[in-house]
């Protein structure tokens, strides 16, 4: 309905892909409940924003992002896409304090009546202060990581293990989650102006209005609960925001330029056999080295499954060879699996049929996508708060099964995950009565997500409750 179209809400995401995406489909859950949604986002990024709002009646405000004499940066580095080695993140973080001027400008001329930002802009919830409108905290994550990175933070189990291999329980959460410290996000922090700011970021969910979580009260009750009555923060889910309505070209048009015309690979995918097929697919900033790619290979191939797996390495031009992919695996692979160089349409794949499995490295939104598609999975986490998503998946809703990593450090130039550990995995997840039971329990759950976002759900009425608090406010 349209009963809300005097309400006026702006978006500010974080300038990555992996909270851009969620961001607009957040976005488009505003908008097909009647208000009026508008995304303000740097140039460069305007893009891939206008590729996937589609034809969803969301405004986009543009602001400049400050120049390479004030950052220090190369010239057309406005995503964190582009800043991904250490000494440029930093830079990149910094630069986003220059944002501010240029955000409080566009609250000045729009006027919303409520701001929904990022927790990596600390200081909106000061510009929300300023034109006394509240500001919620969006950075597309679920109730049960939210939880952890809160517990973590404010009982420090790290500071009492010896070493970064001793297992620490996570104090006062349910689940008895165990940890190391190597499971724990890095960041370089030897920077002041860089600490402080992510010090403040953390902050910023307990100093704001109150927080969106990315996700349905089914999926995770206990850590929902836990996260509005022990930890006492105000919340609301309104996910999984990928399943908010738009039609079959726009859920192919989500994200960048795909490498691959979504038509082609659902023709790929039409004469496989129902869960089947297995996606891999490590989010949109890994990469790995070619030793490990070899062995990703291998491991596809030994499982016997066909596959399409997505690399992010390399160029797109059809006369590149896949120099790093074991003698003769094209060859012998022949239609059983499709290597896609680039973007894929994820959600797309991942709903068909055909599709029986996801290798994932566990970001928040893959972790919910594969939920919502039914899928068990098999987790293998790269670095920030992914560990704690793996632990979700596997222990706690129990449709995931660990590929081995362990620790961060694995993944930036330790031993590569052998074929032989990615082989057991996928059988674990594919075949017999395990792989059966898992993708019982991720079915129901898909049906469940399904079910939060239509009319009368818990996502659908949270929505509601999240716009009674924001009009109690204004009143
Ligand atoms: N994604 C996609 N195609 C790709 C890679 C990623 O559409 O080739 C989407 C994926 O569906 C998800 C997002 O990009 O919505 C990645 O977010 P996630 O939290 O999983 O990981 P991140 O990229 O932030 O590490």
């Amino acid at each position: 309905g349209n009963e809300n179209h005097d309400l006026h809400i702006l978006f500010f995401p974080f300038l990555a892909n992996g909270h851009i995406i969620p961001c607009i489909d957040l976005a488009r859950v505003f908008v097909n409940r009647g208000t009026k949604a508008t995304i303000v986002t740097t140039n460069l990024n305007v893009p891939l924003i206008s590729r996937t709002i589609g034809k969803a009646n969301i405004n986009i405000k543009t602001i400049r992002f400050p120049s390479p004499d004030e950052t220090g940066l190369p010239e057309g580095c406005e995503n964190s896409e582009s800043a991904l080695a250490p000494d440029k993140f930093i830079k990149f973080m910094k630069s986003t304090l220059l944002l501010r001027e240029p955000l409080e400008q566009v609250l000045e001329q729009e006027h919303p009546h409520c701001i929904v930002a990022d927790m990596f802009f600390p200081w909106a919830t000061h510009s929300a202060a300023k034109f006394n409108i509240p500001r919620i905290v969006f950075h597309g994550l679920g109730f049960f990581p939210l939880c952890v990175l809160a517990c973590v933070r404010q009982y420090k189990p790290q500071d009492k293990v010896s070493s970064y291999s001793e297992p620490f329980v996570v104090p006062n959460l349910p689940g008895d989650i165990t940890l190391t410290k190597m499971q724990l996000p890095q960041i370089p922090q030897h920077d002041k102006v860089f600490s402080q700011l992510l010090e403040e970021s953390n902050d910023s969910e307990v100093k704001s209005y109150g927080v969106i979580a990315n996700s349905f009260y089914e999926l995770e009750p206990l850590y929902a609960d836990h996260y509005r009555n022990e930890l006492g923060r105000r919340a609301w889910h309104l996910g999984p925001v990928s399943l908010c309505k738009r039609d079959s070209e726009e859920k192919a048009l989500r994200g960048r330029e795909t490498a691959i015309d979504g038509h082609e690979c659902l023709k790929w995918l039409e004469n496989k056999e129902p869960d089947s097929v297995v996606y891999v697919c490590f989010g949109s900033m890994t990469t790995f080295p070619d030793a490990q790619l070899k062995e990703i290979a291998l491991g596809l191939e030994a499982s016997g499954q066909p596959f399409i797996w997505v690399v992010k390495k390399g160029s797109k031009s059809e006369d590149d060879k896949l120099e790093w992919l074991p003698e003769g695996f094209e060859d012998r692979i022949e239609d059983k699996g499709l290597i896609i160089r680039g973007w894929a349409p994820q959600v797309m794949i991942l709903d068909h049929e055909a599709i029986g499995g996801f290798v994932t490295h566990c970001g928040w939104n893959s972790t919910l996508e594969g939920v919502c598609a039914g899928l068990p999975m098999v987790t293998w986490p790269m670095y920030g708060e992914q560990f704690y998503n793996a632990k979700f998946l596997s222990d706690i809703v129990k449709i995931g099964v660990g590929v081995g990593v362990e620790t961060w450090i694995g993944n930036i130039g330790g031993e590569p995950v052998k074929k032989d550990a990615i082989e057991k995995a996928l059988k674990r997840v594919m075949v017999g009565e395990e792989a059966e039971e898992m993708r019982k329990r991720a079915k129901e759950l898909g049906q469940k997500a399904r079910r939060a976002v239509e009319e009368g759900g818990s996502s659908y009425n949270d929505f509601d409750s999240l716009i009674e608090d924001l009009r109690s406010l204004s009143h």
